[in-house]
């Protein structure tokens, strides 16, 4: 791990690679590994790392939507790129940088239909995405018969895969409803694939279906949070290494007298002689409000410093009355040394929502070693 002297967010590509080969390694050989790079790569950079994965083997990669799966095609990707959750006034945009929606109901399909026949498209791929229980977006059972005829009428698309997605893979108390959603995806490509003639690729597995569900691989599972290394560790496999590291410095100390107030609206006063440190992040760069009155905290030569008061737009104050350290020495928000999720979890959310907040304002670098 390298120091910094800024705030940065530090990508690792050898822990992606790690990550990959373990993910791999849970999975029968022939299984395909659709890589999620959503929302900036789940915050980090969606172009270095779908470059990364594209050279180690990534067979398929997915956003959510077609703005983000143009960034791809901008940077070089060449590997088919699934567009999650398109919008029909983005389908020529998606057809122009050959993009592959998810067609997840009648409206989508018809208005699909129109624009790949515009173009002059045949055999144009498609992905049908079935709703089993997360109630999101997806054809249900009951659409089987509508779709396929839809689909046998026409050579202007051609069915890739046929995808569902599991709502509580991680959660061992619901694994009979788990399983209720793969027979369901299992009997709804079945029906699927005898109406069309030929078999999809199927995939409803998430990270945590490649963990606890070997019956939901089917012939492709998609990852994303797997991938970066981050999940509840209680509940992830703990050979992931996190992908991202988020660091700071110290830019200033303060040592504060009983009855000294603290940062906006005195959120925070001094009981007794307390030690503070000053680091430029802030809510504006991903470190949100929650993380305040000591609900969040960072990590300085290996202890824990708790935030205290409010975070400010561009600024944290942290305690560290029982820590040794000194301007300009680094600080860790995330990382090998402290893990994203512990961190989230512990201000009353998810890593992913933690991950996905740091901001363009913070400098994306790449590192490259264990
Ligand atoms: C985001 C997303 C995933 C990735 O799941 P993780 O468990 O975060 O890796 C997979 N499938 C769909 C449909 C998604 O929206």
């Amino acid at each position: 791990m390298s120091k910094t002297s800024e705030t940065i967010l530090e990508i690792n590509l050898a822990h992606l690679t790690h990550n990959f080969n373990h993910l791999k390694s849970k999975l029968d050989p022939e299984v395909k590994v659709l890589a999620v790079v959503k929302a900036s790569g789940y915050g980090s950079d969606a172009a270095i790392i779908a470059r990364h994965l594209e050279k180690i083997g990534a067979d398929y990669f997915a956003v959510a939507y077609t703005s983000e799966g143009i960034q791809l095609r901008d940077a070089g990707i060449t590997t088919p790129i699934l567009v999650l959750h398109p919008q029909p006034v983005n389908f020529q945009k998606l057809i122009d940088y050959q993009l592959e929606p998810s067609v997840y109901s009648a409206r989508v399909l018809k208005e699909f239909l129109v624009t790949a026949k515009l173009n002059g498209k045949k055999h144009y791929p498609i992905h049908v995405k079935f709703n089993t229980g997360l109630n999101r977006i997806g054809f249900d059972e009951s659409d089987v018969d509508y779709i396929t005829k839809q689909i046998s009428a026409t050579d202007v698309i051609k069915v890739v895969s046929l995808l569902s997605h599991l709502a509580a893979s991680e959660d061992y108390n619901e694994r009979e409803f788990t399983l209720n959603q793969i027979n369901s995806f299992k009997q709804i490509a079945n029906k699927v694939s005898a109406k069309l003639g030929y078999t999809p690729i199927l995939h409803q597995s998430n990270t945590s279906g490649i963990f606890n569900y070997p019956e939901a691989h089917f012939d492709m599972v998609r990852t994303g949070i797997g991938l970066y290394g981050y999940g509840n560790e209680a509940k992830y496999d703990t050979q992931l290494k996190p992908v991202m590291s988020l660091k700071s410095v110290i830019s200033q100390i303060h040592d504060m007298q009983p009855g000294d107030s603290l940062g906006y609206n005195r959120a925070f006063i001094a009981s007794e002689a307390t030690k503070t440190a000053t680091i430029p992040i802030g809510h504006a760069d991903g470190i949100g409000r929650q993380y305040g009155n000591k609900k969040g905290y960072v990590i300085i030569h290996n202890q824990r410093a708790y935030i205290l008061g409010n975070v400010c737009m561009d600024m944290i104050m942290v305690d560290i009355t029982t820590i040794d350290c000194k301007e300009g020495d680094e600080v860790i928000i995330f990382g090998s040394e402290s893990s994203a999720a512990n961190i989230a979890e512990h201000s009353g959310t998810i890593s992913y929502e933690l991950l996905t907040a740091v901001s363009p304002r913070v400098k994306r670098t790449v590192i490259d070693d264990k």
